[in-house]
């Protein structure tokens, strides 16, 4: 048995790998053997095919040597020619710690430059901002085990239902046992909130004015610490008294958050009368023009209660990425150094002087917006993109696409191709994570070891091990000379440990000795792990001070609103986001069947209101668009979307549908202070688009179809091959009825038999191609609305033998068996919503326990429990009984 960790969430599940299989750890301290949808998966992403095996450049297989020495070469020519700020790494979360450390020290330490920065600042960088302003350093003070200890659980901008669900399922199994309240702060009704006891659906950038007029009640009605005050914080006077400008009383919050005011008043007195409260925030905080004030608002009220660092107190951020955590511990984020050190001349000496620096880096780098504007105008003229997929992910994903084309050397290292390895110069083959080696750290501080349990394939290596051999063909040799994973991370502990007499509480000193070994076998471990006596340990930090400040105390931030809070400035706005099923740009969930059926398309979700003022039905297509851009998708009716506001998957690209990522339309717009981008507030508008006609495809191979009247396509994968949903918005060409174009379409040789029947009538076409008695592809095409009976039973038959009989079904549009689409609500055990429905109604269940007993659904990660509740809910006739 192999044990390692989850690759995709910052909850960092453990993992036992038995035959090859992985399944849940039951011995890791942050899942106990559980996985969600996405971690009971991985199994089925070991073999996807299509990865990246051999270094190209130009388009040409060339050997490792060739690629590595050309880009050593051409990082000193451009290093010579326009200094070390003209070179440029743009990294990621999904990077090991190893990875993060080595390049980290190439690019800071020797080359010169700041600029290297991660897709974490996409994630959570407004939280490192906030962590920062208050602590004194980027710490999470608590750990998982106080959700479970907790009286009070806010989240806040937090889908964690979907998004970090094994955590949400510990928390809600504690909530069973001790009754914790639970109360949810988001715009959006979303999984997670339809389960809280209180669901404050404020307007989007409401934020601080909530938790400020949180913080005048705390003092009004004294529930505040005053000694702990006095002892361990300052700036708190300042702070309450910014706080009564801005929300002078529970009225105005309630007015300008556009929330009643019994339940803002029901808020506070919740928070007021709990002491055992834990705030748990992620994306919706982070992901805004506003997000470390945001950040320090929360910060602050739970500084002025002293509820922080004790068991089932404090603020809690939730990382995004499986290591989110340990790129910013290495300094992956540009405005870092490393080791949680920053860029001050005392910490760029130590640093040079513990890495033996030619040229320290003596300035922050660019954050990741403005890297890629750099990128285009020209002052970065080499990049090196490592395991992320920008051309997608980042705002304005368009202009970055463009960005890329005018750069003269773009490198891109990545395990499969993407939108992004497609505009590379170089692209180097990775390792993914089953075949990787060194550790990550979750959202709880706790370090993990991630270690390889299958090989590579063909030539792929690690990301670590490309940027070492570029330092040492750059002519540092020594510096870049480890022989594997664990000496890397033996050094990173000791420079965590490098003149840190207790200024940092990130101290790894206690493992930087351990040997090659005791490195294999690192159990899960939180940090900081100083050497004994020199520093602070524990699960929980701060409860008696001791913060990383000058004079030790935290600092509670006056924080004014910002002029993007006037909530009544926003008109349509687009908040983008995750799914429970999928995992950003889908270059592997987006290859596993079963997880292409709880949200097989993408759609943007808008309140009813909003669609019926712009004649929008739901499942119509829709364009979105905005100065940025455009991009078309199918209306979801959803009333848990707030009027005003709209909802988008992040996840969708070129690969998967033919009008991109909505990342193309989210504009630039950054948090000041940590440069976060504002994923959540671009405005757009919607109109609704008159369909011509619709189509549906299955083939056995993917690729874009072959068709050109203004087509609307995404794309699934099935079973046995691929299903394509199709729409177009002027009418179809009659050669589209041509031989030629269907054999072109269905992508059918000569030899295979081409099939059809229409009724051009009710304008509905079916064409089928059969090769050698087994069903190759075929293709539909129906009327605006047209409801293709009979897809779901292609679906079944698509590569397989066709008996004559199912071939007249299949042209008729049989309402045979699978004739429903199949809406897997579990995705753990493949449990279907028809499946669930019949359950309910045959057997008269009416809670989730008697359906997981029933059907297993829920009860493993149970990601979907609220949405068995709400089936159960529209069973009418069951309701009562519920
Ligand atoms: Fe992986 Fe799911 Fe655990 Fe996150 S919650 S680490 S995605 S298994």
């Amino acid at each position: 048995m192999t044990r390692t960790t989850c690759p995709y969430c910052g909850v960092g599940c453990g993992l036992a790998v038995v035959d090859g299989v992985p399944v849940g750890d039951v011995a890791h301290p942050a899942n106990f053997g559980r996985l969600c949808s996405k971690g009971a998966a991985l199994k089925d992403t070991l073999s996807l095919p299509d990865r990246l095996n051999v270094p190209m450049m130009g388009g040409r297989e060339v050997s490792w040597d060739q690629a590595l020495g050309t880009i050593a070469a051409e990082f000193m020519r451009i290093r010579a020619e326009h200094g070390p700020d003209a070179i440029a790494f743009y990294v990621s979360g999904q990077f090991l710690t190893e990875d993060y450390y080595v390049a980290n020290k190439l690019m800071k330490g020797f080359i010169g430059s700041g600029n290297i920065d991660t897709n974490s600042r996409l994630c959570m960088s407004s939280s490192v901002a906030g962590h920062v302003r208050a602590f004194g350093e980027d710490v999470v003070p608590g750990c998982y085990d106080d959700l479970e200890e907790a009286d009070l659980v806010i989240q806040v901008g937090s889908n964690m239902a979907w998004c970090h669900p094994v955590l949400y399922q510990r928390m809600m199994a504690a909530r069973e046992k001790r009754g914790t309240k639970v109360v949810t702060i988001d715009p959006r009704r979303t999984a997670t909130a339809e389960t809280a006891d209180l669901h404050l659906a404020l307007a989007p950038g409401a934020d601080v004015m909530l938790w400020s007029g949180l913080l005048v009640y705390l003092a009004n009605h004294n529930v505040l610490d005053r000694e702990w005050i006095l002892r361990h914080v300052s700036g708190f006077e300042e702070a309450l008294e910014a706080a009564r400008n801005a929300a002078p009383s529970i009225a105005f919050v309630a007015a300008a958050a556009d929330l009643r005011m019994e339940d803002v008043r029901a808020f506070y007195e919740m928070f007021a009368g709990t002491e055992r409260v834990v705030t748990l925030y992620s994306q919706g905080v982070n992901q805004s023009s506003s997000g470390t004030d945001k950040v320090n608002a929360i910060l602050n009220c739970h500084l002025a209660t002293a509820r922080i660092g004790r068991p089932g107190m404090g603020p809690f951020s939730l990382t995004g990425q499986p290591n989110a955590m340990g790129g910013r511990e290495v300094g992956g984020l540009a405005n870092q150094l490393a080791a949680h050190m920053g860029f001050t001349p005392k910490d760029i000496d130590r640093v040079g002087r513990f890495w033996q620096s030619p040229q320290m880096a003596a300035k922050p780098g660019f954050k990741a917006v403005d890297l890629f504007e750099a990128v285009g105008d020209g002052r970065v003229k080499a990049v090196w993109i490592a395991a992320t997929n920008p051309a997608d992910s980042m705002p304005r994903a368009g202009q970055v696409r463009e960005a890329l084309k005018k750069c003269p050397l773009v490198i891109v290292a990545d395990a499969w191709p993407t939108d992004t390895t497609a505009l590379a110069h170089i692209v180097l083959p990775a390792t993914s994570w089953a075949e990787k080696d060194g550790t990550v750290t979750n959202s709880e501080r706790c370090i993990s070891r991630q270690r390889a349990f299958r090989a590579g394939p063909g030539q792929a290596r690690p990301d670590w091990w490309m940027f070492a051999e570029v330092g040492r063909r750059m002519g540092w040799d020594k510096a870049f000379a480890w022989p594997g994973p664990a000496d890397v991370f033996r050094e990173h502990a000791a420079l965590s440990a490098f003149e840190n007499n207790g200024a940092r509480v990130f101290n790894l000193g206690g493992l930087a000795d351990i040997d090659d070994a005791a490195y294999d076998d690192l159990p899960p471990v939180q940090w900081p792990v100083p050497k004994p006596g020199m520093g602070v340990t524990g699960p929980r930090l701060f409860a008696r001070g001791g913060f990383s400040t000058p004079d030790k105390r935290a600092r509670m931030v006056p924080l004014q609103l910002r002029a993007e809070e006037d909530v009544a400035a926003f008109s349509l706005t687009l908040n983008t986001g995750r799914i429970r099923d999928q995992w950003h740009t889908m270059t592997r969930t987006g290859r596993v069947p079963h997880l292409m059926t709880h949200i097989p398309g993408p759609s943007i979700a808008l309140h009813p209101r909003d669609a019926a003022a712009r004649g929008i039905a739901d499942k119509g297509l829709v364009r979105i668009e905005n100065e940025h851009g455009s991009v078309v998708m199918r209306a979801a009716l959803d009333e848990g979307v707030r009027p005003g506001d709209v909802f988008a998957p992040m996840h969708w690209t070129d690969q998967f549908t033919s009008s991109g990522p909505i990342g193309r339309l989210v504009h630039s717009v950054t948090d000041p202070i940590s440069g976060q981008p504002d994923l959540k507030g671009t405005k757009v508008r919607i109109a609704a688009i008159a369909e011509s006609w619709r189509g549906h495809l299955l083939r056995l191979t993917g690729g874009e179809p072959e068709l050109s009247e203004a087509l609307w396509w995404s794309k699934a994968q099935i079973n046995s091959g691929f299903s394509f949903e199709l729409a177009g918005w002027h009418p179809l060409q009659q050669e589209v009825h041509s031989e030629g174009v269907l054999r072109r379409l269905l992508r059918i040789s000569a030899d295979a038999e081409l099939v059809s029947y229409s009724d051009p009538r009710k304008a509905m076409f079916r064409y089928a191609g059969i090769l050698h008695g087994q069903l190759a592809a075929c293709i539909f095409f129906g009327p605006p609305g047209a409801d293709f009976t009979g897809v779901e039973q292609a679906k079944n038959l698509l590569g397989k033998d066709i008996s004559p009989m199912e071939r007249i079904a299949l042209l008729a549009g049989s309402t045979g068996r699978g004739e429903k689409p199949v809406k897997t609500i579990c995705s753990c055990f493949a449990v279907s919503e028809e499946k669930i429905l019949t359950a309910i109604r045959s057997e008269g269940l009416t809670t989730p326990a008697q359906i997981g007993a029933r059907l297993k659904a829920g009860t493993n990660c149970g990601s979907c429990i609220p949405e068995l509740k709400k089936l159960l809910h529209s069973v009418p006739a069951l309701n009562a009984a519920e």
